[in-house]
């Protein structure tokens, strides 16, 4: 069991001693992802190798570590805090790290979240909410069973439809993320579309991204542009588009017929690289500005070197000055061009 229980809440009257975050482009960074480990219990086909050499665990920072720096962050500044992975439930222990970092909740932090797989939500949605855990975003590219025990390599839809069921018996508003895939779940478009409104889910589809190597599959094969899966959406439905932003790459329409908000995800268009908001934190606590560039400056080593914040506070702010004006992803050329080595499982999606 691990103790958390000896931070203070983050003293929120040091925020106006200490200046928020803002990047040479003038953008405040108010938005912090922290992957919480690389490791996951399904192998999805775009986002991972079926078999991974993950990092010894004597790599990851602690609970107590990735507490105090997500602290760090929202003392400077971060008001949203969303955890992921890998698969951030499958973290031993992991219930105590959101109940420490939970302090901050109307104390510098407005809202903590969390995206995942789904897999493990039966036994935590309860808890996540007692916690003051919101929304949810989980993962779901397929509503059949044998498509999606072929995409997850390892996963079984009626476990993750139990922990969505469960999430939302729990109070949590669901957000389904699904991933367009060429060839994949293009015949179930308007499938997952109704199911979602039918449970009352929100839904958001994601462009597949060039990251990572993936062995046999290949990008090309798998991308279907999010501008073709509109166009199909829109033969059947008027969209009306909405003006809201989030600083990240989603764009959101409504469909009139029905009142259904739909996200879109589109990584690969620059279009949202000039309101970015966010960096993200790996569970190694390397942190890297942009999703799509390899820069990032160590933060384990500053965080490990002294108790005091100092060091590690001057470390973010260093870092936050190289953030980059966007990323360099292509696939407009037919190859993929500006791919990222590293996996989505790594940096956190
Ligand atoms: N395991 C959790 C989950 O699946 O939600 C959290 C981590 S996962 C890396 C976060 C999101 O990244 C998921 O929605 C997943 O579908 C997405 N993802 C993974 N690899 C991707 C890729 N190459 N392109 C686009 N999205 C990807
Ligand atoms: Fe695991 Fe999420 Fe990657 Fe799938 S997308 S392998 S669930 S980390």
């Amino acid at each position: 069991m691990v103790c958390l229980a000896g931070r203070q809440p983050s003293a929120y009257l040091k925020n106006m001693e200490t200046a928020p975050l803002i990047d040479p482009f003038a953008r405040p960074i108010t938005y912090l992802r922290v992957s919480v480990t690389d490791r996951c219990d399904f192998r999805c086909t775009y986002c991972m190798a079926e078999h991974m050499q993950f990092l010894p665990k004597r790599d990851l920072l602690t609970l107590e570590e990735l507490d105090r720096l997500s602290s760090a962050f929202i003392d400077l500044g971060v008001r949203k805090l969303r955890i992921t992975g890998g698969e951030p439930l499958v973290r031993r222990d992991i219930m105590s790290f959101f109940r420490a970092v939970s302090r901050h909740l109307g104390a510098g932090l407005d809202e903590l979240t969390l995206t995942t797989n789904g897999s493990q939500l039966g036994r935590f949605a309860t808890e996540l909410a007692d916690i003051g855990v919101r929304r949810v975003n989980v993962s779901l590219d397929t509503l059949d069973a044998d498509k999606f025990a072929n995409i997850t390599r390892w996963g079984r839809l009626e476990q993750v439809l139990e922990g969505i069921r469960a999430a939302k018996a729990a109070g949590l508003r669901v957000k389904i993320n699904a991933v367009a895939l060429k060839g994949f779940n293009e015949d179930e478009l308007f499938t997952l579309l109704d199911w979602c409104a039918g449970e009352g889910h929100d839904l958001t589809f994601i462009e597949v991204m060039p990251m990572g190597d993936m062995g046999e599959e290949d990008r090309l094969d798998q991308y279907w542009p999010l501008s073709n899966l509109r166009a199909r959406l829109a033969e059947r439905l008027s969209l009306i588009d909405l003006a809201e932003r989030t600083g990240g790459p989603a764009r959101y329409v409504r469909v009139s017929e029905t009142g259904q908000k739909i996200g879109f995800i589109t990584p690969l268009t620059h279009n949202f690289c000039e309101s970015c908001n966010r960096v993200r934190v790996t569970c190694t606590g390397e942190l890297y500005m942009c999703l799509g560039q390899e820069d990032r400056a160590d933060l384990r080593a500053p965080l490990r070197a002294s108790p005091d914040d100092a060091l590690l506070t001057q470390t973010i702010r260093d870092a936050i000055a190289r953030k980059p004006k966007g990323h360099d992803f292509d696939y407009s050329r037919q190859n993929v061009a500006g791919q990222v080595s590293r996996h989505m499982s790594h940096t956190g999606g």
